[in-house]
């Protein structure tokens, strides 16, 4: 890798660090793009990164330091639920209680893993996620999640995810994201003291997230330049 390039992940990345709340986590993600560009924001001292292809995380997470903190955020299928768990410090996109079941048997004994739901906040229907209706019909079955489907203590419900529609449109991505972090508000009481976490903003509207009540960005070709 050039200097150039060097350069390039070192200001994006500061820019962004500087700009966010400390409340607000920044997950780089890195996905496509070489190991030594994760090395370069590793050596600035980063530590989230995240990928959406299972054999790129499997690939990536055996070559690079132990202590980062690797993010699943791309749709998984059930076969690589077992690929996943031993790495993954948070899975972003679990869009099914068939998702969910797989990932809760491939923890083993006393061992945890924690993950997002995704909701489906996109005007598209092609992005995955539960909708909200959904979501509440699943919930409003039992008293509180943790008894319910959600209740297995191997996989934590740590909060929820969304994609905003694909759209210049900064009015409909804001009025997407305040539903997901209203929705959130809405469930909370009921999923326990670990619920924390909203996933929502990426390179071209993280700063619109913020201001909707994110907690957590994941940023991609703003730091690493466009794949
Ligand atoms: C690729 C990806 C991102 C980052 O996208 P950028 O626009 O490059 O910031 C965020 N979230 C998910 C789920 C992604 O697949």
């Amino acid at each position: 890798m050039g200097e150039m390039a060097e350069n390039t992940i070192k200001t994006g990345l500061a820019a962004i660090r500087t700009a966010i709340p400390e409340h607000v986590t920044l997950v780089a993600v890195s996905k496509t793009k070489p190991i030594e560009d994760i090395a370069t924001a590793y050596a600035e001292g980063h530590r989230d990164f995240g990928e959406n292809r299972v054999a790129e995380l499997v690939e990536k997470s055996g070559e690079l330091p132990d202590d980062i903190r690797w993010h699943a955020i791309g749709h998984l299928q059930t076969n690589k639920a077992k690929l996943v768990t031993p790495i993954a410090h948070l899975i972003h996109a679990v869009d099914s209680i068939r998702i969910y079941d797989a990932l809760a048997k491939s923890v083993g004994d006393g061992e945890c893993v924690d993950i997002l739901l995704q909701v489906h906040i996109a005007e598209e229907s092609s992005k995955f996620g539960f909708t909200e209706d959904e979501l509440r019909s699943i919930l409003g079955e039992v008293e509180d999640a943790e008894s319910g489907v959600f209740g297995n203590s191997r996989v934590r419900v740590r909060g929820l995810m969304g994609m905003a529609t694909f759209t210049d449109d900064i009015t409909q991505i804001a009025r997407e994201f305040k539903g997901l972090r209203r929705f959130y508000e809405e469930i909370e009481t009921g999923m326990g003291s670990s619920f924390d976490t909203v996933s929502m903003g990426m390179s071209g509207d993280w700063r619109v997230a913020i201001d909707e009540g994110s907690t957590m960005i994941r940023v991609g070709s703003a730091i690493f330049g466009s794949r």
